[in-house]
């Protein structure tokens, strides 16, 4: 009975610790807007016909003062729950509309929104307002969403969708393959872009089935006239693959790791890749 109730205080503690854990990123992540905590790093997309940089996605990065640099993965999640995440979405649209205003005109920018965002309701009138302030011509902002974005209500999101491509910003859907219906959803709305998930990209080194999915997904959106991007394409082998298999782009560390953006000037002019 003694040990079994010492156990139990055990956990309890151990709960008490992870909640206090919680609750201190929770402060930091509340204050990290107003220190300028956040930065964008920016991966390049390439594409494999005009073997030519098209843009870049913007990835999220926070510098904490006391943490170092903490991963998307490990805040974006707590950033939803604690409704923080469309002020930080609003902030990243606006940089990331900035920034690429000051590249060549003939590069994009692609930019990741969450369902918590998107169901906010201010993302159209933050996406008019950063293109209008900066000057971003419509065409070169792309957003990112997946599918959870249109799991909820079906119905809102694509009217929302429809709203930014009427003004000209293109949709991409990410992680592809990784939902439970990514296929129906490709119905429901004409994406740009398919990216597909980099663990199919990843596992079709080795793997035929995965090599299979890679295929068919690139022939399926080269049927609906839709970019198909490779994501996380590592090594040459995963390039020549996905290249092989119909793939239209492709992103990832064999490009160029996501770097800051004052590092993109010298990184188009050495000239990534004519393998
Ligand atoms: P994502 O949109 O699918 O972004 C791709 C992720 O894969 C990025 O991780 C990128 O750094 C990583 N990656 C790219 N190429 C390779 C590769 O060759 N190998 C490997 N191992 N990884 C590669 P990151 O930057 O940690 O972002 C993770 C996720 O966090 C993103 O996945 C996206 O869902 C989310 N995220 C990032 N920035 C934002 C943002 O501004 N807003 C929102 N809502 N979510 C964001
Ligand atoms: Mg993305
Ligand atoms: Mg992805
Ligand atoms: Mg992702």
């Amino acid at each position: 009975k003694q040990g079994g109730r010492s156990t139990f205080r055990f956990f309890e503690s151990a709960m008490d610790e992870q909640m206090q854990a919680r609750r201190r990123l929770e402060i930091d992540l509340r204050r990290a807007l107003a220190l300028r905590e956040f930065t964008l790093f920016y991966q390049p997309q390439f594409n494999l016909a005009s073997r030519k940089v098209t843009g870049f996605e913007a990835l999220l990065r926070w510098r904490s003062e006391s943490r170092g640099m903490v991963p998307p993965a490990e805040f974006i999640p707590l950033a939803e729950e604690i409704g923080l995440i469309s002020p930080i979405g609003e902030w990243v649209i606006r940089t990331a509309c900035r920034e690429a205003a000051g590249w060549a005109d003939n590069l994009s920018v692609a930019v990741n929104v969450s369902a918590v965002q998107f169901r906010s309701r201010t993302l159209l009138s933050t996406i008019v307002s950063a293109l209008a302030e900066s000057g971003l011509a419509p065409n070169r902002l792309e957003l990112e969403i997946t599918e959870s974005v249109l799991l909820e209500d079906l119905g809102a999101a694509t009217s929302l969708l429809n709203s930014v491509r009427e003004m000209g910003v293109r949709v991409s859907m990410d992680d592809f393959g990784t939902g439970y219906s990514s296929l129906s959803y490709l119905r429901s709305f004409p994406f740009d872009k398919i990216k597909i998930d980099q663990s199919f990209v990843r596992a079709g080194d080795q793997d035929p089935g995965a090599a299979a999915i890679v295929r068919a997904i690139a022939a399926l959106g080269q049927s609906l006239g839709m970019t198909v991007t490779a994501e996380g394409v590592e090594t040459d082998d995963q390039f020549a693959n996905v290249l092989a298999v119909g793939c239209t782009d492709v992103q990832g560390y064999a490009i160029s790791r996501p770097m800051p953006a004052d590092q993109i000037a010298a990184f188009l002019t050495s000239s990534p890749r004519d393998a």
